[in-house]
C-alpha cells in the first residue's frame, strides 16, 4: 500500500478514537462537531470603546493618557472583546488551558474584525498616507497612531513563552493568533527574536504588584536594530499590562518606534 494512504488510514483512525473519547461540541450551544458555531461566534461582543489602559479614561485610540503614559513604554492596548462575556472567557480558557488549538481560528478572527474596525475608524485601510499633508486637516487623525499611518510597514510580534512553558503546553497561543493575523493583513512577522529569558510564575496567580516584579527584565531581543519600526504586539489576554509593557521596554531599547498591544480581552 502507498505510504501516504497508510498514513491517512492511521490518521483517520486516530481522529475517530479522539472523537469518541473527546467529542467536539460548540462551547455556546453544544451543537456537535464544531468548537464554536457561526451563530455563537456572532454573539461575541466586539469592543467599540477606547480608553486609557491604566486609568480607564475614555479617549479616541486606547493610548495611555498623558498622566499614565510616563509609567509605560507601551503606547496603548487595543482590546478586541470583553472577558465579562462568559462564552468568550470560556473560549479563551479552553484554548489556553484545555489545549484546544482549533480555537485559535475564532479568536484570531475576533482580533482581525476588531483591528479592521480600528483601521476603518481612521479610514486608512489599504494605503499609507504619511506623506499626504492634506490628511492632517482631518481632526480624527490627531489621535491616529503612527503605527496605523504606516500600517503596511508594521511588524507583528507575539508575546513569547519561556521554553519550559512552551514544552508544557505544546504551543504558544499568542503565536498562533499572530500567525493568522499577519497572514490576513499581509504584515511582516517576527516570532523568533523576542525571547523570554526568565521562567516566571503564571501571571494569573499573582496580584498587581507581584505581576509587575514577576515579569521585570524577563525579555530580550536577539534581532537587528528595529530602526524606528512600529510594532503590533499580540497576546491572548492582558491584565495589568505589565507583560506587554516589559516586551515594549525591550523592543524600545532596540529602537522600536511605537509599540501597541493587541489582545482578545482584558481579564
Ligand atoms: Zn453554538
Ligand atoms: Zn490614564
Amino acid at each position: 500500500m502507498n505510504i501516504w494512504r497508510l498514513r491517512n488510514h492511521v490518521r483517520y483512525g486516530r481522529d475517530f478514537i479522539l472523537d469518541i473519547l473527546f467529542p467536539i461540541s460548540c462551547l455556546g450551544c453544544s451543537q456537535e462537531n464544531i468548537w464554536l458555531c457561526p451563530r455563537c461566534f456572532r454573539s461575541l461582543p466586539i469592543n467599540s470603546r477606547h480608553s486609557c489602559p491604566q486609568c480607564g479614561q475614555a479617549n479616541k485610540n486606547s493610548a495611555y493618557c498623558p498622566k499614565c503614559s510616563n509609567n509605560f513604554y507601551l503606547n496603548g492596548i487595543w482590546v478586541a472583546s470583553d472577558y465579562n462575556n462568559p462564552l468568550l472567557a470560556n473560549t479563551i480558557k479552553k484554548f489556553k488551558y484545555s489545549f484546544i488549538k482549533d480555537l485559535q481560528r475564532p479568536l484570531a478572527l475576533l482580533l482581525a474584525i476588531y483591528l479592521r474596525q480600528v483601521l476603518n475608524q481612521f479610514r486608512l485601510t489599504n494605503q499609507n498616507l504619511t506623506g499626504g499633508k492634506i490628511w492632517k486637516k482631518f481632526s480624527r487623525l490627531d489621535s491616529c497612531p503612527k503605527l496605523i499611518l504606516n500600517f503596511s510597514e508594521t511588524l507583528v510580534i507575539n508575546v513569547p513563552l519561556h521554553k519550559k512553558r512552551f514544552q508544557w503546553r505544546g504551543f504558544n497561543q499568542a503565536k498562533l493568533l499572530t500567525d493568522s493575523l499577519s497572514q490576513r493583513f499581509f504584515l511582516d512577522q517576527d516570532s523568533d527574536n523576542l525571547i523570554r529569558k526568565k521562567h516566571t510564575k503564571a501571571q494569573a496567580k499573582l496580584n498587581k504588584q507581584e505581576r509587575q516584579s514577576n515579569v521585570l527584565d524577563s525579555f530580550a531581543w536577539t534581532g537587528h536594530d528595529l530602526d524606528g519600526r512600529h510594532i503590533l504586539l499580540i497576546d491572548d489576554v492582558a491584565s495589568t499590562g505589565s507583560t506587554l509593557n516589559e516586551c515594549a521596554k525591550t523592543l524600545k531599547k532596540n529602537n522600536a518606534g511605537e509599540v501597541w498591544g493587541l489582545v482578545v480581552a482584558r481579564g
